[in-house]
């Protein structure tokens, strides 16, 4: 079974050098992380399986490496300055900090109605006509509505109606949805007295503590790092500020729409065909967490694939959907291709009101995280002609209006292609396959952690863990309680809410026994609640010593994204004749692939180190290499030996080690 928590995920990656959290010496910083030696390894092979599968195995895609820091013009072109933003409001109360449409996602149908009729109240009647598209949305889109579907869909008079007839229907939560969101739009168009006002007139709860919030005035909060070129002494907003002002890319995309025409003309390439990039992105993201699944700075592995507009597609051609159905199923079988089990791997389609209003129709794939359930790893989109229509000049006013574009009148380019086969110039479409290449590790690692037997524990001993476990619970409920009954937090011996959890999970881990050795082995030597207890100081040597002798932890990575392919161990380190072997081979191997040689260790604790940081091969160099030149080969999953000769080996790691 994969992980079951993504804290099992994160204490392995630090134990074992893949992941540290960044600029620890100073208490860290949100949700930065630090990649180890491993962590490098890995993100390394997660990326070069990546580049190998979608430019080295195809004919029609170039690789790029463009500039993290890009004109300004960019990103207002893009959309990005005006659109790739939060709404953000803080509880004062509490500190709590909320996106606007969230928050009031939350609430219930009276403190939105309380929202509409004010909002209503200070802009007046030029909302109506608002109102009414409202009040007919909600119809048509609350399937729960009956009488008063006819109430909504069919009132005659101003939208204004919809303040008055809100107290009188019950809304299901696709109607309150369309309320809610409709409130947030609206609330952020007044000025910041009022949308403070409003929210505390509509006594707008905090759902963390379920009371009416002292609300600041919502604001718009960009997700893109600002900074400058060359120094700046100017305020924010001014001519010279805004001339020097750079951001830290938010996605490595556009990058490649800058570089379109450079590649096609440079490469003599012929649409259909694709960019591919790898590189870092940065997003103040508001809540960042989870690990590395969203972080503020991550990297993302890009492709933008041209293709004919459809006009242009002739007979026997694929055409966009073509394109775009090709790019999901090839996307798909390289996550499951590297392991990922299509049990936790799915295809859902965005909802309309998800779309960017240029995404002719977009799939995402999302693996099934532990704990907090699906996530997407990758975004599969249709952009059409959207992109390089956005960064062109001289664009005809019926594709900007059909794009919902101004005139970019700051490009010295236009995007179009002359394409031979059909004899005319065009903006090519654009199938967009989007991933994370550090949220892709992370979905790697959960899927390849594994905790198992490697034998059966002696029942006696099991037993014995087993009686002694409810002893442990019963001293620590006293502990807890005794640390409850001491009013002043600051003098308790204990926290009795890390006992309770500890017990809990405890408790829960003891009924599924042997299985779970490993998992109490860990709560009794981590676990906050756990420390100082004198019953588990009693308890884990003996639950310690069981897990080392009959479980492991394993990762069950594909070799082609193991940090280290094979470890070579001799069988004593006091034999040189041995030593020699083992070293040779590691040298032999370590110009290809990363190769350990390790003899600080028995070889049944060598195995295990390399069984938990997934390395897929250990060679042990024992006597009978002496006699006939064959070594040991461990296979980490199936912990099969076999004897192979040392002229063979080449072989046997590299058949193995792509995909
Ligand atoms: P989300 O909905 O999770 O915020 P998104 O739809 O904004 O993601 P895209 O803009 O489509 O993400 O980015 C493409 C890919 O980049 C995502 O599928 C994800 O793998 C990765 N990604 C996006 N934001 C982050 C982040 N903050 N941290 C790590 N990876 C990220």
């Amino acid at each position: 079974m994969p992980a079951r928590s993504i804290e099992q995920v994160r204490n392995l990656c630090k134990r074992r050098g893949f992941v540290f959290p960044g600029s620890a010496a100073y208490g860290g910083l949100g949700s930065f992380w630090d990649y180890g030696p491993l962590g490098t390894e890995m993100l390394n092979n997660v990326k070069r399986a990546w580049w190998r599968d979608v430019v080295y195995k195809r004919d029609d895609v170039e690789g790029l490496d463009a500039a993290i820091l890009m004109s300004r013009k960019v990103w207002q072109h893009s959309g990005h300055e005006a659109t790739f933003s939060d709404p953000l409001v803080d509880n004062k109360k509490t500190g709590k900090r909320y996106r606007l449409d969230h928050l009031l996602r939350a609430q219930n149908q009276a403190v939105l109605t309380s929202i509409i009729a004010q909002v209503r109240a200070i802009v007046g009647d030029y909302l109506d006509h608002l109102l009414g598209s409202l009040r007919y949305e909600i119809a048509r889109n609350d399937p729960s509505l009956g009488f008063e579907y006819e109430l909504l869909a069919h009132a005659s008079g101003p939208g204004a109606e919809l303040v008055t007839l809100l107290p009188t229907v019950s809304l299901s939560r696709a109607g309150m949805e369309l309320l809610a969101d409709f409130c947030a739009r609206e609330v952020l168009d007044l000025s910041d007295e009022y949308r403070i006002a409003v929210l505390a007139t509509a006594q707008v709860v905090d759902p963390a503590v379920d009371e009416p919030g002292a609300w600041t005035a919502p604001r718009h909060f960009n997700l893109m790092f600002e900074s400058h070129v060359g120094p700046v002494e100017s305020e924010p907003g001014t001519e010279e500020e805004l001339a020097s002002r750079v951001y830290l890319r938010p996605e490595t995309a556009q990058g490649i729409f800058m570089n379109f025409a450079h590649v096609q003309r440079s490469m003599a390439r012929k649409v259909p065909f694709g960019i591919a990039q790898i590189g870092k992105a940065f997003r103040n993201e508001i809540t960042p967490g989870n690990f590395i699944f969203r972080t503020r700075e991550f990297e993302q592995m890009e492709i933008e694939f041209f293709i004919k507009p459809p006009q242009f597609v002739r007979e026997g051609e694929k055409n966009d959907a073509q394109w775009h159905d090709e790019w999901i199923k090839q996307r798909y079988e390289w996550w499951t291709g590297l392991g990922i089990d299509s049990a936790r791997l799915r295809q859902r389609e965005q909802s309309a009101d998800e779309l960017a209003h240029y995404s002719k129709r977009t799939v995402d794939l999302e693996y099934l995280f532990p704990e907090f359930g699906w996530g997407e790893v990758e975004g599969i989109a249709n952009r059409t002609d959207y992109d390089l229509t956005a960064h062109s000049r001289d664009i005809p006013a019926e594709d900007l209006a059909r794009l919902k574009l101004e005139p970019n009148t700051d490009s010295v380019e236009k995007f179009d292609y002359f394409d031979p086969d059909v004899k005319a110039r065009y903006i090519p479409w654009v199938i967009e396959p989007s991933a994370g290449a550090t949220r892709a590790m992370l979905a790697f690692l959960c899927e390849a952690y594994h905790e198992e037997l490697t034998k059966d524990p002696p029942a006696a001993e099991v037993d014995a863990i087993k009686a002694e476990i409810p002893a442990v619970i019963k001293n620590a409920q006293k502990k807890q309680k005794d640390a409850e009954k001491e009013s002043d937090p600051a003098q308790r011996k204990h926290d009795p809410a890390a006992i309770e959890a500890f017990c809990a999970a405890l408790e829960e881990a003891a009924t599924r026994l042997p299985q779970s050795l490993l998992e109490i082995d860990a709560l009794l030597a981590e676990h906050p609640g756990a420390q100082n207890l004198e019953p588990v100081k009693k308890l884990q040597p003996k639950v310690n010593k069981l897990a080392e002798d009959c479980a492991r932890v394993v990762l069950k990575l594909h070799p082609a994204l193991a940090p280290i392919k094979l470890a070579v161990f001799p069988l004593k380190k006091n034999k040189p004749e041995l030593v020699d072997i083992a070293r040779r081979i590691a040298q032999t191997y370590q110009p290809h692939f990363r190769t350990v040689y390790d003899d600080s260790a028995g070889i049944g604790r060598l195995y295990r180190r390399q069984d938990e940081i997934g390395t897929p091969w250990c060679v042990t160099v024992d006597f009978q290499t002496l006699e006939d030149n064959t070594v040991t080969v461990r296979e980490r999953d199936s912990m099969q030996q076999q004897r192979i000769n040392l002229e063979q080996l080449r072989d046997h790691f590299f058949t193995r080690l792509h995909v």
